[in-house]
């Protein structure tokens, strides 16, 4: 491939599509109640931990995904510490993850003394690849007395922990039975696909456990926040126990029955939540809108193409994807060079977590496919106002 000449096509076709001057990978907008509920925070004096935003952001979430109980927190790698917490992880236990994910979710693992194991993604789905993780843990595990053991390192293997690449639902039904065979408890990572659908459910909502983010760059913003979402209603009390320092409701007295955490989202947040929310349906709309330009600029280019949701899923294409045929890191940094120099945002995936240095050593599968993406996936603007003419 000529690759001037390809860069300068890809450089085009975005202009087609985000029209001229700097462009962001992704801004918030707060063109909604915003400003009506914070001023009410602060007329009110409830800013903080006690105000009714909380509990109708939960309800929003919960009423939004179809899940029984949403618990709202800090944020996303919060919630997904509390979760997996929830689900069993103790301290010395491994969890797989996808070796291509933000490090959020290897922390949130670690956080608890417990070690991630890196399983490879596919390019379907952008998402764990369901078949080779069958194949290597029938090899390289054990169930005993219902529990899976890794018969090289002798852990037991506790959760598995899938993540929605970019908004892209991973294949939840594979990896439901992958769970149900091999005793591990599915917690899924759903911080990036807030509005998105496998066969009509909400993602986060499959696994006994599910978490949010709320952070600057996704769909919708709190300034920085998550949440934990569940069907089960003891889990779900535990989540607001234990994210609420573990106090026993009182008048007066400060008792706290186990080490708890100061994990619960602030009412502000929760009240730039609330008005979010109320835009949500319209936010995924030009998301969608925007994957179809981007689709049809992209059609006339040949070496590229544009990631489009996987079967039976609908996606909030949160950050919208051009995938290079060619594995190739040149040709990847020459069009992140070109592009970012022009004042177009592009980003590329985020470096495998295998590849980083507090995770060097962790455990891991063979990881072609995970790196084969890490070397041809770039993000391109995906700001859900881009496409209306506002800019
Ligand atoms: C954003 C994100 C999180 C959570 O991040 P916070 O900034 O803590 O809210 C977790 N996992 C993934 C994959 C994410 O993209």
């Amino acid at each position: 491939m000529d690759s001037t000449a390809f860069v300068s096509k890809v450089i085009e076709a975005i202009r087609e599509v985000v029209g001229t001057g700097q462009v962001e990978l992704h801004n918030p907008s707060f063109d909604g109640n915003e400003w009506l509920y914070l001023k009410e925070c602060l007329d009110s004096n409830y800013v903080s931990s006690v105000g009714k935003f909380v509990d109708q952001f939960e309800l929003l979430l919960a009423n939004y995904t179809g899940a029984k109980y949403a618990v709202s927190v800090v944020s996303g790698t919060a919630a997904l510490q509390i979760a997996l917490k929830l689900a069993g992880v103790n301290s010395g236990e491994e969890v797989l993850l996808p070796a291509l994910t933000f490090v959020a979710t290897a922390n949130a693992i670690s956080y608890l003394g417990a070690v991630p194991h890196f399983v490879d993604s596919e390019e379907s789905t952008l998402g764990i690849d369901v078949g080779k993780l069958r194949e290597y843990l029938t090899a390289n595990s054990e169930q005993q007395s219902g529990l899976c053991i890794n018969k090289s390192t002798k852990r037991v293997i506790r959760a598995l922990v899938p993540m929605h690449t970019f908004g892209h639902p991973s294949d939840l039904e594979q990896l439901l039975s992958i769970t149900r065979d091999f005793n591990l408890v599915l917690v899924e990572d759903a911080a990036e696909s807030l509005g998105s659908l496998y066969k009509g459910q909400h993602t986060g909502t499959f696994g006994l456990l599910g978490t949010l983010s709320f952070n600057g760059n996704k769909t919708i913003t709190t300034g920085g926040g998550g949440a934990i979402l569940t069907n089960d209603e003891a889990l779900a009390r535990r989540a607001k126990h234990l994210t609420t320092t573990a106090k026993i409701a009182h008048k007066w007295e400060f008792d706290h029955d186990e080490i708890g955490y100061n994990y619960r989202m602030p009412n502000i947040n929760a009240a730039l939540g609330c008005a979010q929310m109320e835009k949500l349906p319209e936010k995924i709309s030009l998301k969608r809108e925007l994957f179809k330009r981007y689709k049809e600029e992209f059609k006339s280019i040949s070496g590229a193409s544009i990631f489009e949701e996987p079967n039976s899923c609908q996606s909030n294409y949160w950050l919208q994807t051009l995938l290079l045929e060619d594995d190739n890191l040149n040709l990847r940094d020459s069009v992140l060079e070109a592009s970012n120099k022009e004042g177009i945002m592009t980003r590329p995936a985020w470096k495998l977590m295998s590849n980083l240095a507090p995770y060097r050593n962790s455990p891991a599968m063979s990881l072609e496919g995970a790196n084969s993406l890490y070397r041809r996936v770039i993000n391109l603007p995906s700001s859900p106002d881009i496409y209306t003419g506002t800019r």
